[in-house]
């Protein structure tokens, strides 16, 4: 495998130092990104980016939020995410990882933390990433909040937001679990580090709403959409913390986790303290239609 990156209009040696030490987005984490897995597919070929429309017009609505005007289109985002998997020779499974951020102040503008003034860069870079589809999970309860919409717009993946993700994982991890939920300021439930979360409550599957000041997720529209297929009433609603005590089920979904059952909430069994049947089945469902055994439709 030989490793590439997109920087700009070119095609660069990730490992190479490329940005200078003035960079905003490393100053103040003013810069968005995206992670769009790309699945090895049934019927061989290259590894196929799941999702990849959606994800790169969430990308550049992020852009939008701090004011970056990209020259790529999504076309080209499109086009050159494909471009890079196939020049890094990566036959299995990959994580591609878009990143668009505020490069120096233009000249003339002056020192300070702003938006306006201040040129933008563009990188792709692709990694190899296994599936861990199905993992058990344990999630401990982060007294981090999630960072509340008015502050930074939750719809967009902004990277200085994730400084509250980081932190809050640190503290689960310490605590012994695997990953973190995150509370809204007012105390209902958000989002894992990064993935959203949804539970089975009797025959109701239950996720936070958008309103909560959420990432509107794409894995959790797509598992949404399963449990609908499978006959299941799907709600989103604030939901309470204690409720997902006593979820019959309880599950993390976003694009790195996939679809993640969790069988301890902060060392409290969910359920019988494994995963469940509505997971089992969704987790072998998502793993059909990310490797193209169905078509999505
Ligand atoms: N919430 C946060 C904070 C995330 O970082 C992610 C990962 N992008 C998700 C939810 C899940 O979103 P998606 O399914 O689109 O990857």
């Amino acid at each position: 495998m030989t490793t590439w990156a997109y920087l700009d209009g070119q095609w660069v040696d990730p490992g190479r130092p490329h940005l200078n030490l003035h960079t905003q987005g490393l100053h103040y984490g003013t810069a968005v990104f995206e992670g769009i897995r790309a699945y090895r597919q049934v019927d061989g070929g290259p590894p196929e980016p799941f999702m990849s429309v959606e994800h790169l017009d969430r990308f550049l609505a992020s852009c939008g939020t701090l004011r970056i005007d990209l020259s790529e289109s999504r076309q080209d985002l499109e086009g050159i995410t494909r471009e890079l998997v196939a020049r890094s020779g990566i036959e299995d499974d990959c994580y591609v990882r878009p990143v668009a951020f505020k490069r120096s102040l233009l000249p003339g503008v002056p020192f300070g933390v702003r938006l306006q003034g201040v040129g933008h860069g563009l990188f792709v870079t692709v990694v190899p990433m296994a599936t861990r589809l199905g993992r058990a999970t344990r999630l401990g309860v982060s007294t981090v909040r999630r960072v509340p919409d008015v502050s930074i717009p939750t719809r967009a993946k902004v990277s200085g937001a994730y400084v509250a993700s980081a932190l809050a994982v640190d503290e689960c991890v310490a605590a012994g679990h695997d990953d973190a939920l995150l509370l809204t300021v007012d105390g209902r439930v958000a989002e894992g580090s990064t993935s959203n979360v949804v539970a089975r409550i009797g025959s109701s599957v239950v996720t936070p709403s958008i309103d909560q000041g959420i990432l509107p997720g794409l894995t959790r529209k797509v598992v949404l959409e399963l449990a609908r297929s499978a006959g299941l009433q799907t709600i989103e609603r604030p939901i309470e913390l204690a409720e997902l005590y006593a979820a019959d089920e309880l599950f993390l979904v976003g694009t790195g986790v996939e679809i993640a059952p969790v069988v301890t909430l902060g060392g409290v069994a969910i359920g019988s303290g494994v995963p469940g049947p509505l997971v089992l089945d969704l987790c072998d469902r998502f793993e059909k239609l990310v490797r193209n055994h169905v078509p999505r439709s």
